[in-house]
């Protein structure tokens, strides 16, 4: 066997590895009785342990070395420095070298150090009382100051935690795009919290059988495409998605009795996300290059199909008499437009995973600044409740009443999640821009969705998306589809065009 074959029976094993590791988390928050907890922690660490252990290892790094020299043979007699195999090695390089680089005591101290922080966090987030997690929060910010030191960086520290997640994606670039959306937000916001629609969202509040909740989401997502042969859903506390295989890829969602939105459009928010991993092409099955590019090109994907399809006009023309007559005694009272309205309601609010397309945003650039600062030292862990909600007030004119409901409402921080929260703005903003590419590739779209056709939409998606799987890192993505980088444009003329024809202004 030459090198390449036997890198890729080796990279084979980890990827079992991992997804047996990706099974057994899923089953622990879909099935698993609270009593497995113990057993499944020792289980998932033994796993993640082994296939580290194996990816690190000196004799992977020889195979990559061989494997690359047979790449640029076969690369000099005319082998496309696109093909599979030429970027499996690639790849697996950049994820060989940036795993190597963190000393296992440091790892080790991170695991140790977040785990008392998650727990100390959930007391305190309980009793609403930052002063016990501070301590705690300064410690994870010192510890990821040493994992960007060592991962390294050239600019900015904050580069090699973003990168943890959006591979080559820069903060500067990040914040040039942040900064020159965040003016135009805040005023629509002003603009439509001045001529605020008195109903809101109250018809999505009140009770819906959840038998028929679920049922209408199925319905849903079978016609958006996803493969119910190579797939499943089913319910957990907070909505997920995971795959085993590309053909086996698992949705989970939750549903409340007494408010409909969790279920429609948390459902048709992990279907986007399932169908990028129905999408990777069959030649990358096996291999470490069947994921998705990044987190914001995930989040893509599923804010694409939960938001610019499933909260548009053109979706709820063919699906309303459907959910009016899966409801319809709920729904006596509304017409379409009245039902598009309350599903597009705006309002500052202080919970992020609660907020509306418009304000969602604000509540992320937030938390990018925030930890910008504190990894730069410009901010310490004590003052962050008060810096958070002077930031709250500047950017949606509300200042949260407690900081359960402020500073320490997300688990992320106490996890050492640090650099992953831009990358659910960077989907949105990535949702944007292909959303434009997608309208000149297909005019009649509009039409399309309104009689609940998807296809053309989803095989747009595949061969010039979803396919690619890891191939490509997300800026190589934006350069092939859209010719160009990180771009505000299409995401504030989307907010301004939809929002100021609900709300007139
Ligand atoms: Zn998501």
């Amino acid at each position: 066997m030459t090198p390449l074959p036997q890198l890729k029976t080796r990279l084979a094993e980890i990827v079992d590895l991992h997804h047996a590791s990706a099974l057994i988390g899923w089953d622990q928050q879909t099935y698993m009785p609270t009593g497995g907890g113990a057993a499944r922690a020792e289980q998932s660490a033994t796993l993640q342990k082994i296939s580290h252990e194996m990816f690190t290892a000196e004799e992977t790094g020889r195979l990559l070395d061989a494997a690359a020299a047979e790449v640029a043979a076969a690369g000099a007699a005319g082998l496309d420095p696109d093909a599979d195999e030429a970027r499996l090695v690639s790849v697996t390089r950049r994820d060989y070298e940036k795993a190597r680089k963190v000393p296992s005591e440091l790892v080790a101290e991170i695991a140790r150090a977040t785990g008392q922080a998650i727990e100390v966090w959930t007391q305190a987030r309980a009793q609403s009382n930052w002063a016990p997690f501070s301590p705690y929060l300064a410690r994870i910010i010192d510890l990821e100051r040493q994992l960007a030191d060592a991962l390294g960086y050239t600019d900015r520290p904050y580069d090699a935690l973003l990168d943890q997640y959006e591979p080559e994606m820069k903060t500067a670039e990040v914040q040039a795009v942040f900064d020159a959306i965040k003016p135009d937000v805040i005023a629509l916001v002003k603009a439509i919290g001045a001529k605020a629609n008195p109903l809101g969202d109250k018809v999505l509040h009140r009770e819906y059988d959840e038998q028929k909740q679920w049922s209408f989401g199925l319905e849903v997502i079978k016609r958006y495409g996803f493969d119910f042969d190579r797939g499943r859903q089913d319910r957990s506390v907070h909505p997920f998605t995971t795959s085993f295989s590309i053909n086996d890829v698992r949705l989970t969602t939750r549903v409340d009795r007494n408010f409909l939105s969790p279920a429609l459009f948390g459902t048709l928010h992990e279907c986007g996300h399932g169908l990028y991993e129905q999408g990777f092409s069959q030649t990358l099955e096996h291999t470490p290059l069947a994921d998705g590019a990044s987190l914001g090109m995930h989040e893509s994907q599923s804010r694409l199909w939960e938001n610019l399809v499933g909260r548009s006009k053109p979706f709820w023309k063919f699906f309303f008499p459907k959910l009016r007559a899966a409801f319809p005694e709920q729904l006596a009272d509304q017409t379409l437009e009245s039902f598009y309205r309350a599903a597009n309601t705006v309002s500052p609010s202080f919970i992020r995973v609660e907020a509306d397309e418009v304000t969602y945003g604000l509540h992320i650039m937030l938390r990018f600044e925030m930890e910008n600062d504190l990894i730069e030292g410009r901010l310490v862990a004590a003052d962050v409740p008060e810096a958070w909600n002077a930031r709250m007030q500047e950017f949606l004119g509300i200042t949260p009443p407690t900081t359960a409901e402020g500073a320490l409402q997300d688990v992320h921080w106490s996890s050492g999640l640090i650099g992953y929260f831009p990358t659910y703005q960077l989907g949105n903003l990535i949702s944007l821009q292909l959303w434009d590419k997608i309208n000149t590739a297909i005019p009649d779209l509009t039409d399309q969705i309104e009689h609940g056709e998807f296809g053309v939409l989803l095989q747009w998606l595949r061969v010039n998306l979803h396919q690619h799987g890891r191939k490509f890192t997300s800026p190589e993505l934006l350069q092939r589809i859209t010719g160009g980088g990180l771009n505000p444009a299409p995401y504030l003329k989307y907010l301004n065009t939809k929002f100021g024809e609900i709300y007139g202004v």
